[in-house]
């Protein structure tokens, strides 16, 4: 409060056309506040326990930036699946496998589930917990519940977060997520949380953030309400015959096995499909000219986990990998490949040590990044996209840097 008075004095008169918005926002944060303490009361959070847990909220207004940014850039789904599925990924898992094997097998047990996929999400959406986001969720979610486009649905998960806390199983100054308010080990939101988080350590709590137990057994929940079957495939891929008719293609559009065996799908490892009318999806994620699979119900219950058939493909294949499965037999439609995380970090170092401001050697292809790759590729007469391909990696290891 001293700080912001001082701030105020110093930059009279020109900060008070910056402050109006902002005190404007504030009101009418307060105001919308106030507004919710009603509905969590009917959501069984009493008056006091609201009061106590939002004393001094302030909105922030950056999350409303994430919610209108709308990528120009469409990541194919080669890269996607490059830096997601990658021999990092794969070892870690591996490892992390063996570590967590009794409350893994429990947990599989206890859901019927496949433990791969459990893990495959883990590294998918936290890397095995490294990376949780570190945005208070109650400032995010109470901010998205006040301004922009989704408040309706954000109010939810404000009141949803307010029941998790209020019931002691998460400390309010561990529950940090993303922009969005996914939170902890496997990114659940607040209202799924509710839903479906479960005790795996037996201390009584259902903790997200700090019990990679808990964690492990709430997913393997999560997948057995999406509707897992334990002993059935993902499903697997494919090779199409010469001139396949692609027309019926989709996940939704399930037709039993010997269907397709009829028209002509063969597994890609040689291996005929099973003799069995189980009914499976044909998915062409970059056209006909692609890798091909037949998917079964249960790549639909990983599609219920995150609504994207990249994300659902990207922890099958993950899943697969981890339990010695080979890369695809068909290559992606591209001459120029995407790079795992290891050669992201490589283009990062390349591209500081020419003196560009990366910032952290993180692997994540940020702004900075992005804008250093276009930068390079308009010196090296590549194509201006910013992407960072197989192409771009080999001209940054043999071209002299810049000015050199
Ligand atoms: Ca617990």
């Amino acid at each position: 409060m001293k700080i912001a008075r001082l701030a105020l004095s110093l930059c009279l008169p020109f900060c008070l056309f910056a402050a109006a918005p902002s005190g404007a926002a504030d009101a009418h944060f307060d105001a919308c506040l106030s507004s919710l303490r009603a509905d969590a009361a009917a959501k069984g959070v009493s008056n006091a326990a609201f009061d106590r847990l939002t004393r001094g909220l302030t909105p922030d207004m950056s999350v409303i930036e994430f919610l209108d940014y709308q990528p120009e850039f469409r990541t194919p789904i080669w890269d996607y699946l490059a830096s997601l599925v990658d021999d990092e990924r794969v070892a870690d898992g591996q490892a992390l496998r063996e570590k967590w094997a009794a409350s893994l097998a429990a947990a599989a047990d206890r859901y019927q589930v496949d433990p791969a996929t459990v893990i495959a999400i883990w590294g998918v959406e936290s890397n095995y917990g490294r990376n949780f986001g570190k945005r208070p969720l109650l400032t995010s979610l109470g901010t998205l519940s006040c301004f922009g486009r989704r408040q309706a649905y954000f109010r939810g998960e404000f009141l949803s977060t307010l029941k998790i806390l209020d019931a002691g199983d998460i400390a309010p100054e561990r529950l940090v997520g993303s922009w969005a308010g996914a939170f902890g080990h496997t990114q659940f939101m607040p209202s799924t949380f509710l839903r479906l988080a479960v005790d795996g350590d037996g201390d009584g709590k259902r903790d997200l953030m700090d019990s990679v137990p808990d964690a492990l057994a709430s997913t393997a929940n999560f997948l057995r309400k999406a509707g897992w079957r334990k002993g059935e495939p993902w499903g697997y891929e494919v090779s199409l015959p010469a001139g396949f008719d692609s027309s019926g293609a989709g996940r939704r559009n399930k037709q039993p096995l010997s269907q397709w065996a009829a028209r002509g799908v063969r597994r890609a490892d040689g291996q005929a499909l099973a003799a069995s009318n189980a009914a499976a999806g044909l998915l062409l994620p970059a056209g006909p000219k692609g890798p091909a699979f037949l998917v079964f119900t249960n790549f639909d219950a990983i599609y219920g986990y995150n609504a994207a058939e990249s994300y659902a493909l990207a922890i099958a294949l993950l899943a697969d990998r981890l339990q010695g499965g080979k890369a695809l037999v068909t290559p992606w439609p591209t001459d120029d490949p995407g790079l795992s995380r290891q050669e992201r970090r490589e283009v990062q170092t390349l591209l500081a040590a020419r003196g560009y401001p990366i910032g952290e050697i993180d692997g994540m292809i940020g702004s900075n990044s992005r804008q250093a790759i276009e930068a390079e590729q308009k010196r090296l007469g590549m194509p201006v996209n910013g992407r960072p391909g197989q192409k771009l990696l080999a001209a940054l290891r043999s071209a002299a840097p810049a000015g050199k």
